[in-house]
This record gives structure tokens, C-alpha cells and sequence, in this order.
């Protein structure tokens, strides 16, 4: 029995929502004990959903990785914001029947013909621009290219990773929602957020777990390491909310602006860790 197992069955949590990056793994491999953690929660009834803002992978990609790591999970219940592209009406309304140029990899292209846009290969063939993943390589070249194309003919863009920094061996590492303030401060543009913590994301899964009968409420447990989504989800939605604090971006924020029963309900230490409540 875990403290989360424990925890999920005096409360009578029956669905827990799972950030991935800084909670089940980082960039050190699975977080100990998670595993176990997750299969625990199954064995009491739990129905476990990951809730991500990887837009760069498909679901089916996103579930084999955390598969390989030991967790086992359907690529259904795998929320990614790339998703909200085709679940948001607003976002799909932007990118449905449109040549799109994607910020990113060919493993996010699939979210965007979900919502009915067509990939173009080359930035100045496109009438939308769609950020879904900072590069490795050449990352400022492409950067510059969308830049030069939003001023010049102020085409809409969509960034569907709002996440700003990942934490890594180096420290804070820049990614996608980044460069995407950068080019909102840079070109003015019209830029579409969807994500984590964006109240369009929280509706995405609202209507997700509405569709598979799960009533939302204070039955259901969301789980990340970055405060401002614990505390969007939780308000968006009126469920509980918990922050992991050894793993992942807590060691940037720092714990000072956690305040229990303000913005979170449980602060954790690592997934499998202790549980503090106020
Ligand atoms: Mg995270």
C-alpha cells in the first residue's frame, strides 16, 4: 500500500489525473517507486489518466515511452494539449480547412490534421503557425523563419505547449512556450494558448471525462509539478489538486508560493512520497 493508494481510498478518489514530465519521470528516468505507485492505484479501483502539455508526441508515442518506464497505459488515456487542436472549437476554428506550418516534429503533424489542417513544409506556404515543440537542432533558424513570416503577413498562431521551462540535468531549460511569449512580444501576433494552464485545456478535459462517464468533482485527483496548473485544474474544475515538490519545476518555483488550501490540497514529495495536507 502507498501513501497516494491510501490517501486516493480514505478520500473515495476514484479517478487521479497525472502530469508526466517532473512527476512520473525526469530526465533521470522513472521517478522511484512510481510504478508501483500507479499499479496500486489500480488495484484500488483508480482510474489513472495522464494529463500532459507534450504536444511534440503522439498519444500512442507518450503511452510506449511511459510503458517502457514501467507504467503501462492506454494511448486513450493520454490527455495531451496537442490534443486540444481538435477538441477546442476556438483552436480547431483557426486551424480546420488551413495549410499549417508546425513549429516542432513530424511526431505532433497528427494533432493537427486531427483538427483538419494541412501541413505545409515551409513556413511561407502556411496561413496558420502552429508551436507544438522547441527544436534540438536548429531551433533559432526556424524560430527566425516564423518570425519573418508572422510580421510579414500576420498570419494566426496556436501554441499548443505553453510550458516554459523543463528542469533538466542543466538546470532550466527553455522550451516551447518560451519562444512562443518571445514571438507574441516580438510580432504582436495573434496567439492562441492551449494547454495546461490555460481554462480552454481545463474544458478539453472536462468534456473528455464527461464523455467517459466520470462525474467532475471532488472524486477526482490532479497530480503535477508545476503549481499554476495545480491551481488552474483544481479552480477550473472544482476537483482536488496536488504539487510534487522534489521532482520536477517545484525546484524552480520554490515551495514559498505553494499555500495549501489555496492553490493545492496535498503537497507531495515525489508521487511514491510523503504527503503533507495543511
Ligand atoms: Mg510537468
Amino acid at each position: 500500500m502507498t501513501r497516494l493508494s491510501q490517501l486516493v481510498m480514505d478520500q473515495g478518489i476514484q479517478t487521479v489525473l497525472v502530469d508526466a514530465s517532473g512527476v512520473l519521470y525526469t530526465d533521470d528516468g522513472v521517478v522511484p517507486g512510481v510504478p508501483e505507485t500507479i499499479q496500486s492505484l489500480r488495484d484500488a479501483g483508480c482510474y489513472v489518466i495522464v494529463v500532459t502539455n507534450n504536444s511534440g508526441h503522439s498519444q500512442a508515442m507518450i503511452a510506449d515511452r511511459l510503458t517502457r518506464f514501467g507504467i503501462p497505459i492506454d494511448p486513450q488515456d493520454v490527455i495531451s494539449s496537442g490534443l486540444g487542436l481538435s477538441e477546442d472549437a476556438q483552436c480547431r476554428q483557426i486551424i480546420e480547412g488551413r495549410s499549417v506550418f508546425v513549429y516542432g516534429r513530424a511526431s505532433s503533424h497528427g494533432y493537427v490534421t486531427m483538427a483538419g489542417g494541412q501541413i505545409v513544409d515551409e513556413v511561407g506556404d502556411s496561413e496558420v503557425v502552429v508551436m507544438m515543440a522547441s527544436l534540438k537542432a536548429d531551433n533559432q533558424a526556424v524560430y527566425e523563419s516564423v518570425r519573418a513570416h508572422v510580421i510579414a503577413t500576420g498570419v494566426p498562431v496556436v501554441c499548443a505547449n505553453p510550458d516554459q521551462y523543463i528542469w533538466n540535468q542543466e538546470g532550466l531549460y527553455k522550451v516551447c512556450g518560451y519562444y512562443a511569449t518571445q514571438l507574441e512580444k516580438e510580432t504582436s501576433c495573434s496567439m492562441t494558448w492551449i494547454g495546461k494552464p490555460f481554462c480552454n485545456f481545463s474544458m478539453v478535459v472536462h468534456d473528455i471525462l464527461m464523455r467517459r462517464n466520470i462525474s467532475v468533482d471532488n472524486n477526482v485527483l490532479f497530480i503535477d509539478d508545476n503549481i499554476h496548473n495545480v491551481d488552474r485544474l483544481r479552480s477550473d474544475l472544482g476537483i482536488l489538486g496536488g504539487c510534487v515538490s522534489l521532482t520536477g519545476l517545484m525546484n524552480h518555483y520554490g515551495m514559498d508560493i505553494i499555500q495549501i488550501g489555496q492553490n493545492t490540497d496535498y503537497v507531495f514529495e515525489t508521487l511514491a512520497g510523503e504527503i503533507s495536507t495543511n
